[in-house]
């Protein structure tokens, strides 16, 4: 499904991202570890197509299109999904017409007519009472006053909503209490599918003790320098990143 090879990526001159390849099967859920500014963040931000970022060399492909061709927009319509790591505030943009917007336009993109609006809204509280989000959340304007874990909620029931082939979620488990953790993990494990593919990106082990990744890969220094099944996530708890510096280095 998602194909990454050899990829450098450069961010205001330096390079961060110093060959790294990746390959995302349908049906499978990736875990991308690592040291803080290890080039993780950069990695999601260059496959959803954010600015800033300057690919030197590699490629990457998503169902055999070449997705450094295409515009940020278009990744969004192929099914390509990176939640915020730390949502933007939108002041007077109520959530539930953004979530809205968002889904139209993916609907547009395949030829099909926007949502009815009854429809629209037996969707939305299903996922809703899913996430054990409250309805007054969707008249909010995005993001403005939503505590950490509220971001965190409101970050999977867009993908619930928008349901894309490949969701990508950037710490989505940072700050996060245990409860909150657990509604979120649920919410995440229900994306699970045989034609979805999943990538979090994330520092700790402990959501990965409710969402088990079929892989594990540890990003160190902008390369992948090993990767590993669950299990491995459970090492790292144990013995932190050091080692696999060590022996990177060596
Ligand atoms: P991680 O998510 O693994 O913690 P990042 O991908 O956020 O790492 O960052 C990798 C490196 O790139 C860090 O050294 C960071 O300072 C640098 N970096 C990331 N984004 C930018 C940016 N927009 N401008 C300058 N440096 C950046
Ligand atoms: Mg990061
Ligand atoms: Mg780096």
């Amino acid at each position: 499904m998602l194909e990454v090879k050899d990829l450098h990526v450069t961010v205001e001159g330096s390079e961060i991202l110093k060959g790294l390849s990746l390959t995302i099967k349908a049906g499978e859920v990736h875990a991308l570890m690592g040291p803080n500014g290890a080039g993780k963040s950069t990695l999601s931000a260059v496959i959803a197509g954010k600015d800033g970022y300057e690919v030197t060399q590699g490629s990457i492909t998503f169902e055999g299109q070449d997705v450094l061709e295409m515009e940020i927009e278009e990744r969004a319509r192929a099914g390509l999904l990176l939640g915020f790591q730390y949502p933007v505030e939108i002041p007077g943009v109520k959530n539930i017409y953004l979530l809205k917007a968002a889904l139209n336009a993916q609907r547009e993109a395949r030829g099909e007519a926007e949502i009815a609006a009854p429809e629209f809204m037996k969707l939305i509280k299903d996922q809703l009472a899913f996430m054990r989000m409250d309805g007054s959340f969707l008249q909010r304007a995005v993001n403005q006053g939503f505590s950490g874990g509220e971001k965190k909620r409101n970050e999977i029931l867009q993908m619930l909503v928008l349901q894309p082939k490949l969701a990508m979620l950037d710490e989505i488990d940072s700050g996060l209490d245990i409860d909150a953790m657990r509604i979120v993990a649920e919410g995440i494990n229900s994306l699970r599918a045989e034609d979805r593919g999943i990538l979090l990106v994330t520092h700790y082990q402990r959501l990965l003790d409710f969402v088990v990744p079929d892989k594990v890969h540890v990003l160190v220094d902008g390369r992948i320098v090993k990767s590993g099944d669950a299990q491995l996530a459970h090492e790292l708890e144990a013995r932190g990143y050091d080692w696999l510096l060590e022996e990177s280095a060596a």
